[in-house]
């Protein structure tokens, strides 16, 4: 078979009105890498992270050898070396990109590669990934009241309350409640609205905790979580500041909760760091940590410290497809993170791409059309996309 060398790469940026600035919503923005091949068919990827910066990291002008334009790069090449471009382009952007902003354009340049190396084989993306390793997708519903915004701790948790109903009801059978409440209650109330979290849930429901970067003092998340203890949580996340990685290392240590840590980090390299601390869940993001590629590795790093990667996803429905592939490849990869749009209004998340699969009684299908299986919505792309 002939390569369908890469041909174009485009990249869409898109923008819904926010909702409220102050509220903690990364989906309100996306900037869509689409790459063409020149027999016309389009893979496409997203980056979480400012949507103009990722155009300007994709598109810039070459400046020398190891600080490129990702587009540059991957004109005229085969899609199908997926490693091989993966390395290519890390080496070609370390000189800026390393572990931050580079590495989140990589992210959507890597899952795009993908989806479109898949719909030339005509296979799901979770078979370039080594074949399925799993009968279905097991998703979480991530329950978000939104931010406190004057509300009372009742009014919190009856939203959190309604949410965690809708969920059930949905068919979904994990949930992450984000109690991310600030100087709203102190940590002996906290502990009792996680009691009640539990209630809420059900005593069969997988049951995590965000705790959105609460504590500046590790021992104060031990005594919290020393507290809820009977609330069998299945991890905590975001106890205490992201990169605090000593502190995550003593928690850990002195828990009988998973302690989750890393849903910022870009590679596997800042990721061993975690594994070495001994965190029991790492939670990277797809559209962040260097796409399918390094999320893959950063997996089997895990495996080999007896770690799972549960990833974190709060973007649009391709970063949502992504983890979905992910997932079906992955042993130690129990639960994937869902952003669901019935539970939280987001026209990008909800809209941009089709079809969103159901879930019923915890699981949903494993994916069967070519690629990521997900299609850009030309109408939401012309009511959001910026110039
Ligand atoms: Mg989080």
């Amino acid at each position: 078979m002939t390569a369908a060398t890469i041909a174009g790469v485009e990249t869409i940026a898109l923008a819904a009105p926010a909702a409220d600035p102050d509220d903690l919503d990364a989906s309100r923005e996306t900037i869509v890498i689409a790459i063409t091949d020149i027999e016309g068919r389009t893979g496409i990827g997203e980056a979480d992270a400012p949507a103009r910066v990722v155009r300007e990291l994709v598109e810039m002008d070459d400046l020398f050898a190891w600080s490129r334009g990702l587009a540059n790069v991957l004109r005229g090449r085969d899609p199908f070396c997926l490693r091989a471009l993966h390395a290519e382009l890390n080496a070609a952007t370390v000189y800026h990109g390393r572990r931050g902003l580079g590495i989140h354009a990589l992210s959507g340049v890597d899952v795009a590669l993908h989806d479109l190396a898949g719909l030339q084989l005509g296979r799901p993306v979770y078979e370039l990934l080594g074949g399925a390793r799993r009968d279905a997708i097991t998703p979480y519903a991530t329950i978000w009241p939104g931010a406190v915004k004057g509300r009372t701790i009742d009014a919190m948790m009856a939203a959190i309350g309604e949410q965690v109903a809708a969920a059930l009801a949905m068919g979904f059978r994990a949930l992450k409640v984000e109690v991310v409440f600030g100087d709203l209650v102190g940590d002996r109330v906290l502990a009792e609205c996680i009691h009640e979290a539990r209630r809420l849930a059900g005593a069969d429901t997988m049951l995590a905790i965000d705790f959105g970067y609460r504590w500046a003092d590790w021992r104060d998340a031990q005594r919290l979580l020393d507290r809820c203890v009977d609330d069998d949580l299945h991890f905590a996340e975001a106890c205490i500041q992201h990169d605090d990685v000593a502190g995550h290392a003593k928690l850990a240590a002195r828990v009988a909760t998973r302690i989750g840590a890393g849903e910022f980090a870009a590679t596997v390299h800042e990721c061993r760091e975690w594994l070495q601390a001994g965190v029991d869940v790492l939670q990277p993001d797809v559209s962040r940590c260097g796409g399918l590629t390094e999320l893959a590795r950063i997996a089997e790093l895990a495996a080999h410290h007896g770690a799972v990667v549960i990833p974190h996803g709060w973007k649009t429905g391709i970063t949502a497809a992504a983890q979905r592939h992910f997932q079906a490849a992955t042993p130690n990869c129990p639960y994937v993170e869902m952003s669901v749009p019935a539970l939280w209004d987001s026209p990008l998340r909800a809209d941009l791409v089709a079809p969103d699969p159901a879930v019923a009684d915890g699981r949903i299908a494993l994916p069967t059309a070519a690629g990521l299986g997900v299609a850009l919505r030309p109408e939401t792309v012309d009511r959001y996309r910026l110039a």
